[in-house]
């Protein structure tokens, strides 16, 4: 199984490169942050709670995101691999989800880190918001607060996985095409 974590600072086009990658590679795309906005569309009382933090730039708590990942993993049984995106965001994550793929026999391929710059990080997520609806892309409070959280919260994953030999920093500016092919480069590198 290919299993690959697209990491990077709210912003800095996991999604965008997530589509392409899926394309190429034929796997899932798992965002957390997608599947919590199908619940919050879906009026549960999961998008609720997790509605509450995401509304303040915060993380939904580590259990809440983990149980959630853990049923969609369950509901595709068959997949060949994972593309992560905006998970693990936290080193409890990491541990969760090295903990669920050591059960099904693999483990993390690969951690593609996009690196974008706080000023461009902003001004990207302000241009989205305008068309994108998400409440948490407009006020400069809430995207300051994310930016943060990343900070704080997110980046050690990288180190984690770094530990082994996993990470890989790629530019996340440029044009998309650019991007697409030096990720493609690194996954290439470790299929191999
Ligand atoms: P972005 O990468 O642009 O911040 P996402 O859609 O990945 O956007 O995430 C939006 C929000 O959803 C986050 O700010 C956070 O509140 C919540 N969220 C997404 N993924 C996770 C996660 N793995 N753990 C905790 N909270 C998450």
């Amino acid at each position: 199984m290919l299993n690959l974590i697209l990491f990077g600072p709210p912003g800095s086009g996991k999604g965008t490169q997530a589509a392409k990658l899926i394309e190429k590679y034929n796997l899932l795309h798992i965002s957390t942050g997608d599947l919590f906005r199908a619940e919050i569309g879906n009026g549960t009382a999961l998008g609720l709670e997790a509605k509450s933090y995401m509304n303040k730039g915060a993380l939904v708590p580590d259990s809440v995101t983990v149980n959630m990942l853990k049923s969609k993993m369950e509901q595709h049984p068959e997949i060949q691999g994972v593309i992560f995106d905006g998970f693990p965001r936290t080193i409890p994550q990491a541990q969760a989800l090295d903990e669920m793929l050591t059960s099904k026999g693999t483990s993390v391929t690969i951690l593609l880190s996009l690196v974008v710059d706080d000023e461009e990080i902003i001004e990207r997520i302000i241009k989205r918001g305008i068309t994108s609806g998400r409440s948490d892309d407009t006020d400069p409070v809430i995207i300051q607060n994310r930016i943060n959280t990343y900070k704080s919260q997110t980046t050690p994953v990288a180190e984690y996985y770094a530990q082994f030999g996993k990470t890989k920093v790629v530019k996340g500016v440029g044009s998309i095409d650019e991007i697409f092919e030096n990720l493609c480069s690194e996954i290439d590198a470790v299929l191999v």
